[in-house]
């Protein structure tokens, strides 16, 4: 599928999802708490536990999705198709295999098909919150499907 690219812009204020597993939920929420003045001017959204844990440790408002091994990864990425989400913060764990390895690999191809900035560990999660564009506006190039619909029709 060769799709073309149309450019969008991302507004100031951002859906901003965060997804940690298990061994890696405190070191998101150790993260989250170093950064809660950046992120709490955005709306965040996370897979059940991470948002439910986010939300009692940070006392910040977070939409909680469904939990990740239930098919929250899944919730998450059918967002990011719709356009829905525009950060992706993923602490997924390096050590551990997962029983819903299928939706975490769906989940980051869905965001790279989207474009969508996404950081997997702590380092990356820093430069990410660090860049100006994470408080303005700033244009992507997302994948232009009424032009390719167009072209087959
Ligand atoms: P959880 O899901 O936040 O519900 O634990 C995360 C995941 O395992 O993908």
């Amino acid at each position: 599928m060769q799709l073309q690219q149309k450019t969008i812009t991302t507004p100031e204020c951002k859906n901003v999802a965060l997804v940690a597993h298990d061994n890696m939920k405190s070191a998101l929420i150790d993260w989250a708490e170093k950064h809660k003045d950046k992120l709490i001017k955005h709306n965040l959204l996370a897979t059940g536990t991470t948002g439910n844990l986010m939300q009692k440790q940070l006392k910040v408002p977070v939409q909680s999705l469904i939990s990740g091994p239930l098919g929250g990864d899944q919730q998450l990425g059918g967002l990011i198709a719709e356009g829905k989400i525009d950060v992706l913060i993923f602490f997924w764990d390096p050590f551990e295999p997962m029983p819903h390895d299928p939706d975490i690999k769906a989940l980051l191809r869905v965001a790279a098909v989207w474009n969508i900035p996404i950081a997997c560990s702590v380092a990356s999660a820093n430069f990410l919150v660090s860049s100006p564009l994470f408080k303005s506006k700033f244009e992507r190039q997302i994948p232009d499907y009424d032009t390719y619909l167009q072209e087959r029709l």
